[in-house]
């Protein structure tokens, strides 16, 4: 069968480009669709937003050639503390939690990236890799899959052939819903408000996470004296904040920040996210598999969302590329059942435990914060859970893919 691609990606955000690279270089020939232009994806501006990406990430994102050119630009996450408190109250539990990555041996559990450096990094990446083709600021309308490979329709009319799709088209995925794959999940019923602050005081590469009852606010430490927020309050709340002049939010934010890090000043734009989560039936169908928010999204609590779509794409590239050295067709059904059989159980765990920890923490009834205080204690006084747990947010702990070992 003559193919435009081994394998056509559908998604050039975050996880779709990685996934092409980690392809590529397995010797597959990859075309790449986005419906944004790759200019405006390429934006190099300085816009607030940053992903907290585990170790796991960061050895893949190594693995990929990506991170040696960015490591200078991302802030290692050294310590997290969580307290649970109200706005303008500070913790109101004795208890808190500390995570030190000195008691990892591996180093920090992550490091913080701006969105604006790893997006054009990844995109510069597929640019000098030979085996990757790209098509910007044309979306996929219609997908058709037959017995020899699959049909793409674009919004242009033109239309591309290739043995296996892939979904990384986001949470409204396109390509779950022509491929009848069903989705489950609810909203929250929060927003998050996601910005950038300079401060006045070093952050020491220490993040903060405050569980307040409308929602958690994160307060995740970048290069210089400035921090990501990602702050979660009821929809209607969160609207009324963002309709604000930056003065009047900044006014709404600083007793909730609190002043440890001496006075806040905006950096950059604000955004807003409704919060929910979003899980596809299936990672699979015939011809096609999911990967990231398009097959889940998830609250962004544990700062988990990005770490786990890599995980699916650093499985998916595993799973084709040792379908192909042992000679298999890598668009067989059960090829594709072992990348779901792989990534299943690990993705209900996530979406299980963020949905859980948002449901405890984001309330104000005093039963719960009375056992959420035990909780952090009895945590915060047992070191090998405490280790267990920095692991597990270091993306350490499971079955993990070669090229994040
Ligand atoms: C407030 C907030 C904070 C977060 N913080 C973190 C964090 O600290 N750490 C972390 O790990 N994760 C975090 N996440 C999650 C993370 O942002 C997402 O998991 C990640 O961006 C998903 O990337 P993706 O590539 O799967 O999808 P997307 O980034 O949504 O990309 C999808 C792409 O598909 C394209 N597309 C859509 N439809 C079509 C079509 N029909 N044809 C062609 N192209 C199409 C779109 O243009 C887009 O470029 C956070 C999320 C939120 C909301």
């Amino acid at each position: 069968m003559k193919t435009d691609s081994d394998i056509a990606i559908i998604g050039g955000g975050l996880n779709g480009p990685t996934l092409a690279l980690a392809l590529a270089r397995q010797g597959f020939d990859v075309t790449v669709i986005d419906a944004l232009p790759a200019a405006e994806r390429a934006d190099r501006d300085f816009d607030g937003r940053a992903y907290a990406l585990a170790m796991a990430s960061v050895r893949l994102l190594r693995r990929l050639g990506v991170w040696d050119g960015i490591e200078d630009r991302t802030q290692p996450m050294l310590e997290i503390k969580v307290s649970d408190g109200r706005a303008g109250m500070g913790p109101l539990s004795p208890f808190s939690l500390h995570f030190d990555h000195a008691e990892l041996e591996e180093g920090p559990m992550g490091h913080m990236c701006e969105d604006r450096v790893l997006r054009p990094a990844l995109l510069d990446a597929m640019e000098a890799e030979p085996r990757i083709s790209q098509i910007s600021g044309d979306a996929v309308t219609a997908q058709d899959v037959d017995g020899a490979g699959a049909t793409l329709t674009l919004a242009s009319g033109k239309t591309l052939r290739a043995r296996v799709i892939v979904g990384a088209d986001g949470r409204a995925s396109g390509t779950a819903e022509r491929a009848g794959i069903t989705r489950s999940g609810w909203g929250y019923d929060q927003t998050a408000l996601v910005c950038a602050v300079q401060h006045e005081r070093p952050h020491y590469g220490i993040a903060h996470q405050f569980f307040m009852p409308p929602g958690p606010l994160a307060i995740l430490p970048l290069p210089g004296d400035v921090s990501s927020i990602v702050w979660s309050e009821r929809a209607e709340t969160a609207a009324a904040f963002a309709a604000m002049s930056d003065e009047n939010f900044l006014a709404v934010l600083r007793p909730r920040f609190g002043d440890f890090l001496g006075d806040i000043a905006l950096k950059g734009r604000r955004y807003t996210y409704p919060l929910g989560l979003s899980l596809a039936s299936s990672l699979i169908a015939p011809r096609l598999a999911l990967v990231g928010d398009a097959a889940h999204g998830m609250h962004p609590i544990a700062g988990q969302g990005l770490n786990a779509g890599l995980r699916d794409v650093a499985a998916l590239a595993q799973v084709l590329g040792e379908a192909r050295q042992r000679g298999e067709d890598a668009s067989a059904p059960d090829v594709l059942e072992r990348y779901q059989r792989w990534r299943r159980f690990d993705i209900a765990a996530l979406a299980a435990t963020t949905d859980f920890s948002n449901r405890l923490f984001s309330n104000d009834n005093p039963l719960l914060r009375k056992l959420r205080g035990i909780g952090m204690g009895a945590i915060q006084a047992t070191a090998p859970l405490r280790r267990a747990m920095m692991r597990e947010a270091a993306g350490l702990s499971g079955d993990l893919p070669d090229l994040m070992r």
